[in-house]
C-alpha cells in the first residue's frame, strides 16, 4: 500500500514538532492528507504517512492499519521518526450507547482496553458466562512511578480535550458529546453484549485503535485525545457501517488540531 514511497525509517523528520493525527484507513485519512500544503509522504516499516502544513499550523498523518498492533506500531514509529507535540486518534466506530446515531461524534475522555480482562473461575461442564469478568487494564509508562503501571483507563489530554469540546456547536451533522471510547481486537453486533459492555466499561462507542495509542502515548509522555464518529450502531438493526462520516469527522479534527497549534 505504501510501496513507491521512500523509506524513512532510520531517518529523523525535520522541522518544527508536529501534532499527529491518525486514522485506520484511507477513508478515514485521506481528507486530511488532501488538504496539507507542502506534502510530503513517507513509509515507514509497510505503513503510510505524511506531512505538511494546514493553515500555517504543522502537521504529520498517519495511516495506522486496523487494530491494536499496528496502532501501538505506528504510533512508536511516529514518535521516533517526527517527535509529535501531540497526538489524535480518530476514525470510525460502533456506538455502546443507545441513543448515538451515525454522524455523531464522541471526543474521548478517556479510552479503555475493553478485551482486557479476567474471567471468574469456572470447572468443566460449568459452561461460559461472558459477563463473569473482572477489569484488567493495560500496561504503560508511568514517570511518576517510573516504572510500567497497569491502568484500566488512560485519560484525554486535558487541553486537547477541552480545545475538541469547545468546538461542538461548529458541527452541524450530528451530535458532539464527551464519553470513554472502548478498543479491541473485535466487532460487537450483538446487542445484549453490547449493553453489557456499555454498563461494564462505561463506553460510549467501540473501535480498534485508542486505547493502544494511549498507551505508548503516555510511555513517550506526549499529549493524547481520541475522537470518533458512529459509522454503525445494532441499536438500528443488523446494518452495515456508514463510511461517508470518515469525511465529517477529519473536518472536525483539523479545526481541532488547528485550534490547538494556534493556542501553544
Ligand atoms: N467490518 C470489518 C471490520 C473493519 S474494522 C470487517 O468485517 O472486516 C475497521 C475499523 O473500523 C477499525 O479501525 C475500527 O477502529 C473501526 N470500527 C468502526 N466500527 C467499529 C465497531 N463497531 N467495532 C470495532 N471497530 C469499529
Amino acid at each position: 500500500m505504501a510501496g513507491g514511497l521512500s523509506d524513512r525509517a532510520g531517518k529523523t523528520y525535520k522541522g518544527k514538532p508536529p501534532l499527529l493525527i491518525q486514522g485506520a484507513m484511507k477513508v478515514e485519512t485521506s481528507h486530511i492528507v488532501e488538504q496539507l500544503d507542502a506534502l510530503e509522504e513517507y513509509r515507514l516499516g509497510e505503513w503510510y504517512f505524511a506531512s505538511g502544513n494546514y493553515h500555517g499550523v504543522p502537521l504529520a498523518v498517519s495511516r495506522t492499519q486496523w487494530g491494536l498492533a499496528n496502532a501501538a506500531a505506528t504510533t512508536a514509529l511516529a514518535m521516533e521518526f517526527f517527535h509529535p507535540c501531540a497526538v489524535i486518534n480518530q476514525g470510525t466506530a460502533g456506538a455502546h450507547d443507545p441513543s448515538l446515531k451515525n454522524f455523531d461524534i464522541v471526543i474521548g475522555r478517556e479510552t479503555v482496553n475493553i478485551s482486557a480482562w479476567k474471567s471468574h473461575f469456572r470447572a468443566r461442564g460449568e459452561g461460559v458466562d461472558e459477563e463473569a469478568l473482572d477489569k484488567l487494564g493495560v500496561f504503560a509508562y508511568d514517570k511518576e512511578a517510573r516504572r510500567f503501571t497497569q491502568e484500566v483507563c488512560h485519560k484525554a489530554d486535558e487541553e486537547l480535550f477541552r480545545t475538541a469540546l469547545a468546538l461542538r456547536n461548529s458541527y452541524k451533522k450530528g451530535s458532539v458529546t464527551e464519553g470513554v471510547i472502548g478498543t479491541a481486537d473485535s466487532w460487537n453486533c450483538q446487542v445484549d453484549r453490547v449493553l453489557f459492555l456499555h454498563d461494564f466499561y462505561g463506553t460510549a462507542v467501540e473501535e480498534m485503535e485508542g486505547d493502544a495509542v494511549a498507551q505508548i502515548c503516555q510511555t513517550y509522555d506526549v499529549p493524547f485525545l481520541t475522537i470518533r464518529v458512529v459509522s454503525n450502531t445494532v441499536f438500528a438493526g443488523d446494518v452495515d457501517w456508514d463510511l461517508a462520516v470518515g469525511a465529517a469527522l477529519q473536518e472536525y479534527v483539523l479545526a481541532v488540531a488547528e485550534a490547538y497549534m494556534k493556542k501553544r
